[in-house]
């Protein structure tokens, strides 16, 4: 199987639906342990992807990721805007100039995001931050793609891990982003950027099916 432009298009459209259904939800999650802005954040930057791509001409992937980047790290705020600005506009360069995405190359889009994250955010696993839902995520899809898994497989083991280090979360005490300054009273909360990742990840694989 092969990925194209508009399997990413329906994807980020499909994000921009997810993310207004959950906006209240990731709101309430960083009401809790933030400042009750999450879920308007991801809402108002994916809306403006959702634009950008109906109106994106061409067969380049990356240049589709790259351009989502963008559109984040210009119109969502905080902690988050500039983490998923990377998070794409990363992943699109590892794709630059592709028409179709394998199995492989979507391990080098997922590797190459998680890395921007983590250098632009310098965030551990356990610091209760979107690397709980992220690493896990990227290493579950190389396990599959290494024991000879399809990309519609791998991206379902990859969401799956995703789901279960959003839920490792809750007993965490957050090290970084605002959530820190909270101190132990983080703790029995869930991270709201690691389910923010999530929806992302389940929304590639329903996608991908
Ligand atoms: P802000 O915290 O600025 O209000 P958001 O509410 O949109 O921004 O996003 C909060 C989320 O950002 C947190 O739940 C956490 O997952 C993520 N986050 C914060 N700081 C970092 C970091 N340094 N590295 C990775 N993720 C982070
Ligand atoms: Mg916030």
């Amino acid at each position: 199987m092969q990925l194209t432009v508009s399997h990413f298009s329906d994807w980020l459209v499909s994000l921009s639906k997810i993310y207004a259904e959950q906006k209240e939800y990731l709101t309430e999650l960083d009401a809790a342990i933030g400042d009750a802005d999450h879920g308007i954040n991801m809402a108002r930057g994916f809306g403006k992807v959702a634009e950008k791509v109906t109106a994106f001409k061409g067969d380049d992937v990356g240049g589709m990721l790259k351009d989502t980047g963008m559109t984040l790290l210009a119109t969502v705020g905080g902690a988050s805007g500039p983490l998923y600005g990377t998070f794409f506009t990363k992943a699109g360069v590892a794709v630059s100039g592709k028409n179709e995405i394998d199995a492989e190359a979507m391990l080098a889009m997922l590797e190459a995001g998680k890395k921007g994250v983590i250098q632009r955010g310098r965030a551990a696993l356990e610091d209760k931050t979107m690397v709980d839902a992220l690493e896990p995520a990227v290493k579950a899809y190389t396990d599959a793609l290494a024991g000879g898994a399809s990309l519609p497989e791998c991206l379902t083991a990859c969401a799956d891990a995703a789901k279960a280090g959003m839920q490792s979360t809750v007993p965490l005490q957050a090290k970084k982003g605002r959530a820190s300054y909270l101190g132990e009273r983080s703790i029995g909360h869930q991270d709201p950027g690691a389910t923010s990742v999530h929806f992302l990840l389940q929304s590639l694989a329903d996608v991908c099916r």
